[in-house]
């Protein structure tokens, strides 16, 4: 037999097939060692032949395989060779996708003990050592027991035994079990009318794809586990994608009360060796759920019955390494590959997922009201300008100041929660609101401090950074922002009995950093908890009744087009915290620029009036529309990466000049940020209608090939710095 393999060597020299004869102990989608070049290497067996067009003499011989059972199954690996041509990238980059990283490098496997057993041997002579018969006793009653114990119980007595040969020692695999701790309660549920209705139409459309709409709190979730356990019934698999963030500790005991052992749970608190065999569970079929983030896609489970994928919406479903490939892509591709259901849910879906099932290419499905009809949480929106006028310097309202008050005196929970991101980078006038953009883009301009200049991230485009307000005069102009560490030690001097936690990035490092707060959130160990993004995800915390977002607009200058859209998103998601249980919540929404649409409609909870607004603002300029597309050059040589874009850039403008209508925006120029790690960031940046030739354009990306520089492609990135 011949296998045809794909040596595990990202590089695009070496991105092709190699002969290797073996026998017929090698199967499709196992790793080998193979000899290479004058050393060995591994690689994927992607085929097996009879022949092979090398003379017999130069077809070298595979050394072994790594392991019994092949790392990729059949799906897997014809899912890997159509992300290959739709990414460019080297084939070995794709298949590492499909493996727990940990198991490529070799540093763990499968991990297993000794375990002994009575034998039949009759004892002759009788035994009087007391140690030994302790032990016979020992195994009688529990017929088996880990060598370890046993040595450290009984001494000497078990190796006497086994010379005798009245104990026999067996080596078996076993699992780490890394929920061994993690209990909770299966709490059965009788669905609502609407989510029983919402299981009706996902089973019954003919459609792939559904949107499942639902409020926070509306009870999509007990909708995914029972969609998942009835593929279960029918023998089949699933799979379960959740943004990291949201795998909180009552997630993960939800879970495990509701399928046990056959749901394997990836996440980042795992250790090496429990990721590695929760990922042969799956494999091996022993778990049949898998559930985790956005890698969890390329789970290794077979006869897939659904596909779930909450909080659609969220930015962690984009890869930002290479292969840069989109969490929905895949899902699609094994979605009709096993011909089963894909759900997306959301309480805020993306607009481009919205608009698809606008037109009829998803099914859409809403759950407009929280379980138990429980009212969604009121808004208030706060004119923090007043507040500046009034004399108040403080991040908070006088508004939310008395909230908080009442909140803690009747013994509740509050969340407050900072929108950091891109904050301090945007430009902001405290007095009217006003905010500096591109006269040419309409996206907010970043602050750059080194050249002291504000930048366009769309095209390209610089202006003197400001000294005054252009709208209304003030030299309260800047971008300054205050940090979570800054509003804990506000609120410690204004209600000093009060316990606070924070959680930003400072707070969450390590194993289980975010787990903990939350975990002690939830224990009520404190009354406030201080947060950023992290806060707004997924969690249920019943004593919740007021949130406050204490700078509203910040994410709404983002230099972004979503800026809009993630704002909506993130006010939603946290106002969605509040008011879970029987209390009725509130939300203070705090606010330069109270007038502002999308403020507006997310204080109404309006998605749809939202997503007219935002529709028409894109049309024409950006996705779904068009599509962003960046070819990144990036290199530590500043000459070299020069000359790479130099050439990339006539190629691409080739392309450009047959199909000039296709684009939108087509220019080369430094990245906004310049210069990361030590190494110079350039870029084609180009704005694409349907049509364009993508393929084209990722084929002379990865056609480039330089010492120290390197080139690929981006759509739509989530982030343009
Ligand atoms: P979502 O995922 O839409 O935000 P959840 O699934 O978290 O909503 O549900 C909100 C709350 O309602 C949870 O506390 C959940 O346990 C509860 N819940 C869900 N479905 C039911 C039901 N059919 N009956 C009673 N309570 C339910
Ligand atoms: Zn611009
Ligand atoms: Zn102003």
């Amino acid at each position: 037999m011949v296998a045809e393999v794909i040596v595990d060597i990202a590089h695009s020299d070496v991105d092709k097939i190699f002969d290797y004869a073996c026998d017929g102990t090698v199967e499709a989608g196992m790793r080998v060692v193979v000899p290479f070049g004058r050393s060995a290497t591994t690689g994927f067996v992607v085929r097996l032949k009879e022949t092979s067009e090398l003379p017999p003499e130069k077809l070298k011989k595979i050394y072994r395989a790594e392991e019994d059972l092949p790392a990729l199954n059949s799906e897997c690996l014809a899912l890997a060779e159509k992300l290959k041509n739709r990414y460019r990238c080297p084939m070995a980059l794709v298949l590492r996708l499909f493996l727990p990283a940990e198991m490529r490098t070799g540093k763990v496997g499968a991990a297993s003990r000794n375990f002994a057993r009575l034998t039949e041997e009759p004892f002759d002579p009788p035994l009087r050592a007391k140690q030994q018969l302790a032990l016979i006793e020992f195994l009688r009653d529990n017929r088996e027991a880990d060598t370890a114990l046993l040595r450290e119980r009984f001494g000497g007595a078990l190796k006497a035994l086994t010379d005798k040969g009245i104990v026999m020692i067996e080596k078996r695999r076993v699992f780490r079990d890394p929920y061994r701790g993690v209990e909770g309660e299966n709490v059965q549920r009788v669905l609502t009318p609407e989510q029983e209705n919402a299981l009706k139409i996902i089973n019954e459309t003919d459609k792939t794809v559904t949107l499942l709409h639902g409020v926070t709190g509306s009870g999509k979730t007990e909708v995914y586990l029972r969609l998942i356990a009835q593929q279960l019934e029918k023998g089949n698999t699933a799979i379960f994608l959740v943004p990291e963030i949201s795998l909180t500790p009552q997630m993960l005991s939800q879970l495990r009360a509701r399928f046990g052992s056959k749901a394997a749970i990836l996440h980042s608190g795992l250790s090496a060796g429990e990721r590695f065999d929760e990922w042969r569970r799956l494999r091996e079929g022993s778990a049949r759920i898998a559930i985790g983030a956005r890698s969890a896609i390329f789970a290794p489970v077979e006869n897939i019955g659904i596909i779930v994928i909450d909080e659609e919406h969220d930015g962690s479903y984009s890869s930002e390494n290479a292969p840069r490939y989109n969490t929905f892509d895949i899902a699609y591709l094994r979605a009709n590959y096993n011909r089963c259901k894909l759900v997306l849910g959301s309480a805020t879906p993306a607009v481009e997922t919205y608009k698809r099932a606008m037109d009829g290419e998803f099914e859409l499905v809403r759950l407009p009201e929280r379980i138990n009809k429980r009212p969604l949480p009121a808004v208030q929106l706060v004119d923090m300008r007043r507040e500046v006028r009034r004399g108040n310097p403080s991040p908070f309202s006088v508004v939310l100041r008395e909230k908080l008050k009442a909140c803690l005196d009747s013994g509740n929970q509050a969340i407050l929660f900072l929108n950091r991101r891109g904050y301090s980078q945007t430009v902001l006038c405290r007095d009217c609101g006003y905010v500096a953009k591109c006269e040419h883009c309409d996206v907010a301009l970043t602050y750059h401090s080194e050249e002291n200049c504000l930048k366009c991230h769309y095209c390209g485009a610089r202006y003197h950074m400001l000294t005054g307000c252009p709208s209304c005069g003030s030299v309260h102009i800047g971008y300054v922002g205050t940090g979570t560490q800054k509003v804990v030690g506000e609120l410690k001097k204004l209600y000093p009995a009060a316990r606070i936690l924070r959680m930003d990035n400072d707070t969450t490092s390590g194993k289980e950093g975010h787990y903990k707060i939350l975990k002690q959130f939830a224990d009520r160990q404190a009354d406030i908890l201080v947060g950023t993004q992290m806060v707004a995800k997924g969690h249920d915390f019943p004593s919740v009744t007021l949130v406050g977002i204490l700078d509203a607009d910040m994410s709404l200058h983002f230099p972004d087009y979503r800026s809009g859209e993630r704002t909506f998103q993130l006010v939603t998601q946290v106002a969605g915290r509040s008011g879970r249980a029987e209390e009725r919540g509130e939300v203070v929404l705090q606010t330069y620029e109270p007038e502002n649409a999308v403020l507006r409609f997310a204080a109404a909870y309006d998605y749809e009036g939202f997503y007219q607004h935002e529709i028409a603002m894109r049309a024409g300029m950006f996705p779904p529309y068009a599509k962003i597309v960046r070819a990144m050059v990036v290199g530590e040589d500043e000459r070299e990466a020069l000359e790479a874009l130099k050439e990339v850039f006539s190629k691409l403008e080739a392309v450009y000049a047959k199909q000039p209508e296709k684009f939108l925006f087509f220019n080369k120029m430094h990245s906004p940020i310049k210069r990361i790690k030590e190494k110079f960031r350039y870029q084609v940046l180009m704005r694409i209608t349907d049509g364009a030739p993508l393929r084209e354009i990722y084929e002379i990306c990865s056609a480039a090939s330089y010492k120290k520089t390197v080139v690929y492609v981006e759509e739509n990135p989530s982030n343009l710095s």
